[in-house]
């Protein structure tokens, strides 16, 4: 996955532009964990969060907290994972409620 001051044309409106590795903190020091907060509230002020936001989404799909880097759309890799999980364990609830509709017709 590329970061998110390249690639999509909404990226040139990027608020991180040119920051790299601020949103990109290694390891699990409690500087990472700082630089990491800082970044997430930095997102707060861009204007294309979402689109951020779904990108990494997109990219990351299932993986792991381990095998996702970075902040992305003021998120970061655990946060993103768990929304993935919200979203399917919403996504499976929906098909299971219209498979129990679709029973009772
Ligand atoms: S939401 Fe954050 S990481 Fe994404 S483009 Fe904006 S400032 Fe950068």
């Amino acid at each position: 996955m590329t970061g998110p001051d390249r690639g999509e044309p909404w990226q040139a409106r990027a608020q991180c532009r040119g920051l790299g590795p601020l949103f990109f903190p290694e390891g699990d020091t409690t500087r990472a964990t700082a630089q990491q907060r800082y970044a997430a509230r930095f997102c707060t002020g861009c204007p294309v969060t979402r689109q951020c936001l779904q990108l990494a989404m997109d990219a990351e799909g299932g993986a792991a907290v381990g095998s996702r880097y970075g902040v992305f759309g003021g998120l970061s890799p655990a946060q993103r994972r768990a929304l993935y999980e919200r979203r399917i364990d919403r996504r499976n609830a929906t098909q299971l409620a219209h498979r129990q509709q679709g029973d009772q017709t």
